[in-house]
Order: C-alpha cells, then sequence, then structure tokens
C-alpha cells in the first residue's frame, strides 16, 4: 500500500454548509484527515470509512463515516482524486471502490446509449424535413411528372377564365392569329393544346399559365419591331409550359390539394383571379430561366427562325433598365449573364433562317 495523499470536501454536523477542504491518507485500517481550515482541530483518524458512489451519475465518491453520534462525509468530486483514493485504498475497501467505478461505467454507457437513441429521435425528423426542403424542387419535378396533361390543360383554363374580363383578356382578333401561327412553328409535337391569348393592358409582359395556355400583353406587341423579337418572347414562354414550369410554381404554392379543386371547378372565383394575378408574377428559379431560353433556343432554330430577335428584344428590354422596368424584365431578368450566355449561344448557330410570314401590322391590331 502506497501513501499518497488526496483531496476532498468534508462535509457533517458543526461545518460550514459548503464544507471545509480536506487532504487525506490512508492508513492500513482506517483514513488520515488534515483540514487546514480547522486550525484548532487539524489531523483526525478515522476507522474503516465506508464507501459509495454519489451524485446523478456516481460521478463523486462519498467516503462516510459516524463522529460523535452524526455522519460525516468526505466528497469527492475530481477524478484524479478519486484515482488516487481508489489506487492507494487498503485491501478491505479497494473492492469496494473498484465497484463503484463499475458502476459509474454502466450508468455512463446506459446513458450514452440512450443519448444516441434520444439524439436520432430528436435529430432524424429535422434531418427528414431538411432533406425533403432540399429536395422539394426535385420532389415537385417528380409531382408534376405524374400529374396528366389533361388534368394541367383544365388547370390552365379554369385559373383563366375569371380573369378575362379583368385582365381584357381576348381569344381571337389578328394579333392572336398572328401569335398562333408563330407559335405552331415553335410548338411542333407538343402534348399540349395550345391556346393564345392577348391581354389588352399596356405592361411589357406575357406569361405561360399550365397546360399551354401563353398570354401576350398589349404592351410587349407594340414593343417588339419584328416578328422574330415576338418569336423569341414566344419561344421562352412556350419552352417554360414545355418544361411544366409554371405547374411546378403552382403547385410548390398552392399545393396540389388546391390545385386539384381549381381544375374541379370547386374554387371560388376571387381566389382563382387571385392566383391568376399570381402567375403573372410568378418567378422561376435561375435555373428554370436559363433552362426555358435553352429549350427555347432549340425550339427557335428546330423551327429554322432567326434567334437574332430574341437576342435583340431581351437586349432592347435590359436597355430600358431605369426606374419603372418592364414587366416581363421584373419575371424575366434580363441579366448582363444571361444576356452575355444567350449572345455566345446564338453566334455558334448558322442559318438559313426563314423569314415570318407575319406582317408587323397584324401584331398591332
Ligand atoms: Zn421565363
Amino acid at each position: 500500500m502506497t501513501k499518497r495523499p488526496f483531496k476532498g470536501t468534508l462535509f457533517g454536523s458543526g461545518l460550514p454548509g459548503a464544507g471545509i477542504a480536506a487532504t487525506a491518507t490512508w492508513e492500513p485500517d482506517g483514513l488520515l484527515l488534515v483540514t487546514t481550515s480547522d486550525k484548532d482541530n487539524p489531523l483526525h483518524y478515522v476507522k474503516n470509512p465506508a464507501a459509495s458512489g454519489n451524485g446523478f451519475n456516481n460521478e463523486t465518491l462519498r467516503l462516510s463515516w459516524q463522529q460523535e453520534g452524526a455522519e460525516r462525509v468526505l466528497i469527492l468530486t475530481e477524478p484524479a482524486e478519486q484515482t488516487c483514493c481508489r489506487d492507494t485504498a487498503p485491501n478491505q475497501l479497494k473492492a469496494d471502490l473498484q465497484n463503484i467505478l463499475k458502476q459509474r461505467k454502466n450508468l455512463e454507457s446506459r446513458f450514452r446509449t440512450g443519448g444516441i437513441l434520444l439524439t436520432i429521435l430528436i435529430i432524424l425528423p429535422l434531418v427528414l424535413i431538411g432533406l425533403f426542403l432540399a429536395n422539394r424542387n426535385q420532389i415537385a419535378t417528380r409531382v408534376v411528372s405524374h400529374i396528366p396533361v389533361s388534368f394541367e390543360a383544365r388547370l390552365g383554363d379554369a385559373v383563366l377564365a375569371p380573369s378575362r374580363m379583368q385582365m381584357n383578356i381576348k381569344d381571337t382578333g389578328p394579333a392572336v392569329e398572328s401569335i398562333s401561327t408563330i407559335s405552331k412553328k415553335l410548338t411542333t409535337g407538343s402534348v399540349h393544346n395550345y391556346r393564345f391569348f392577348v391581354a389588352e393592358r399596356p405592361e411589357i409582359n406575357a406569361f405561360a399559365a399550365p397546360g399551354g395556355v401563353v398570354v401576350v400583353f398589349r404592351g410587349l406587341l407594340d414593343a417588339v419591331e419584328s416578328p422574330e423579337e415576338l418569336a423569341g418572347v414566344l419561344a421562352h414562354e412556350v419552352a417554360h409550359a414545355e418544361l411544366r414550369h409554371s405547374l411546378q410554381g403552382m403547385l410548390k404554392s398552392l399545393g396540389f390539394r388546391t390545385l386539384a379543386s381549381i381544375a374541379l371547378g370547386d374554387s371560388a372565383d376571387s381566389m382563382l383571379a387571385d392566383v391568376t394575378k399570381r402567375l403573372t408574377e410568378l418567378r422561376f428559379s435561375r435555373d428554370a430561366e436559363r433552362e426555358a431560353d435553352a429549350n427555347g433556343l432549340q425550339r427557335l432554330v428546330k423551327a429554322r427562325i432567326s434567334p437574332d430577335g430574341m437576342v435583340r428584344f431581351y437586349q432592347r428590354l435590359a436597355d430600358q433598365k431605369g426606374p419603372n422596368p418592364p414587366a416581363l424584365l421584373s419575371t424575366h431578368p434580363a441579366s448582363g449573364d444571361r444576356l452575355d450566355w444567350l449572345r455566345n449561344e446564338v453566334t455558334k448557330l448558322s442559318g438559313p433562317w426563314q423569314p415570318l410570314q407575319v406582317k408587323m401590322e397584324s401584331l398591332k391590331q
């Protein structure tokens, strides 16, 4: 048995509530205690104290004994002091001290397992929600791929119906015919039955509702300087429709139940009007816009329509940036890098292009 002192705090009757510091050393049949703060009585000898674990997790070591009819306790909180106490203890106490240590390790491992389980139970739902949010676009894309075209068409018509009066939307006339003539070239082979409309409104804007509904604003028709420029905007809008971006956007913002009730005609007109308004302001992600640019460009090339018109028109819109930028710019930002990309792509393409057989006057009527 080696003699090495270890430090603890002594509690008991006649001592301050917070206890007093004490240094202890094992003797063959007891404990020699030195309490420096008790100047009158600094030395105590305790015969064979009892040892036990203490605290929530047995993390402290407790040595106790009876002194003058009352219990006295030496508490060891520091792991190094506990180790010293255990290692230097007389044989009759060593087994008790080892057992306390063993119990503590068991408790610790049980708490650790419980802690891990608890962590999993708390973290797992959060992780799943996080994954869901991170993949929301992918989920919306996947859900959209299962929505029948006929459902989408009903949705587009339902959304547009109550706004027709409000937005002064026409489905006949020379402008609608010209838009249809150009768009026919851009939509060959499409699963959608396209319907084109002109909204008699001054904004330079156009939007694609789900199911092949494309609305062009009068302000846009006034702003284009050639049928090819209009074809550029139409190609981009048709691409949004073909890629089902509007449907995805509505699905994300309204949820499937609302979409279903709209398609089934169960929604109030006021609510539908609000949905249409939202559609005209629907902002697609940068990726979706880039995708629509690329897809639109392909459609122009396939139709042998000069893509220069697309670049020229977006360039002119970008030049008009000011305190009141055109609506098409706020929903379709013709940002510098997007225009640069478009211009660069167009330089790679070579004609011959076929001029569109559409009279400018018809677009202005
Ligand atoms: Zn767009």
